[in-house]
């Protein structure tokens, strides 16, 4: 059974880039006969914006993008996070790091950006620091394989890459990674249909998913929208909001972004028209011969 998801963070309005991969995996599920489901990040507290989430709902029934079962808010879900948070404790390969920003910076390596840890509190973990996060201890190496639908085999040694990233913090709240991956459990997702830009997320959930004995899932990362500049369009670089006075122009624009191919008939089709038309023809083989 095909069970799809969109995962937006309620930090502000739908831009052009997230409305791609909602139409994305949108058409990926209703082509292969699935279910299609809505989960809120909202775990992150400080990036929440007020009424955002009924804002992207509100957006997505704008442009006929109707999901199956109630949206899933992950703030509601944290006795279930505890629950596995115990169980991890117990049986998995997690210790406590004490690590501040400033210790962290000492203790690790930077490589394109990314701040790999050293696994500096393994060994030197001091009872005497209060404990901040607590990190999964890698094995060694740790390569790791995913097979994207369109891109192929994807392999990383996250002790490379990542280091003992963080699967919850002090007070019990999961990382992006873990609650991704305890939700995606839960729901029973089969296909996760996300932007490249979480290509690398994909790679640490998959380790996660191995750990606890959960299936990965199926992916495929779609091609990014950026800005001018070459950015990935994102709330903080400002992306404006799309205009939803006209959703068919938006769902075309979309389906032209992601090389479907619409037919110029259905310029002046309904919204309804164009998603049945995406989601027969959806066309997974465009995927591959990109980059
Ligand atoms: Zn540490």
């Amino acid at each position: 059974m095909y069970v799809g998801r969109f995962a937006p963070t309620p930090s502000g309005p739908l831009h052009f880039g997230s409305i791609v991969t909602a139409i994305g995996s949108y058409c990926d599920a209703k082509f292969n006969g699935g279910r299609w489901i809505i989960r809120i990040d909202d775990l992150d507290e400080e990036r929440n914006v007020s009424g955002a989430d009924r804002n992207i709902l509100h957006t997505l029934e704008c442009l006929g993008l109707y999901w199956d079962d109630q949206p899933i808010y992950q703030s509601q879900q944290k006795s279930y996070y505890e629950d596995w948070r115990d169980v991890l404790k117990k049986k998995y390969d997690i210790y406590p790091c004490s690590c501040s920003r400033k210790t962290l910076r000492e203790h690790s390596v930077i490589k394109g950006g990314d701040w790999i840890y050293s696994g500096h509190c393994k060994t030197h973990f001091s009872k005497q620091k209060p404990i901040r996060n607590h990190r999964l201890n890698l094995r060694q190496p740790c390569t790791i394989t995913i097979n994207d639908i369109g891109q192929g085999p994807i392999t990383e040694d996250l002790c490379v890459t990542s280091g003992d990233f963080v699967v919850f913090k002090a007070d019990g709240t999961p990382s992006y990674h873990l609650a991704s991956v305890l939700d995606d459990y839960r729901l029973g997702i089969s296909h996760v249909v996300r932007g490249r830009d979480l290509l690398r997320s994909s790679i640490r959930q998959a380790e996660l998913q191995r750990v606890l004995g959960q299936l990965t899932p199926s992916f495929l990362h779609l091609p990014l929208v950026t800005n001018e500049k070459g950015q990935k369009l994102s709330k903080q670089n400002k992306a404006v909001p799309i205009n939803l006075k006209v959703p068919q122009k938006v769902i075309i624009n979309a389906l032209k972004f992601l090389s479907q191919n619409p037919p110029s008939e259905l310029s002046s089709a309904s919204s309804e028209e164009i998603l049945n038309w995406a989601s027969e023809h959806w066309d997974r083989s465009v995927f591959q011969s990109k980059d």
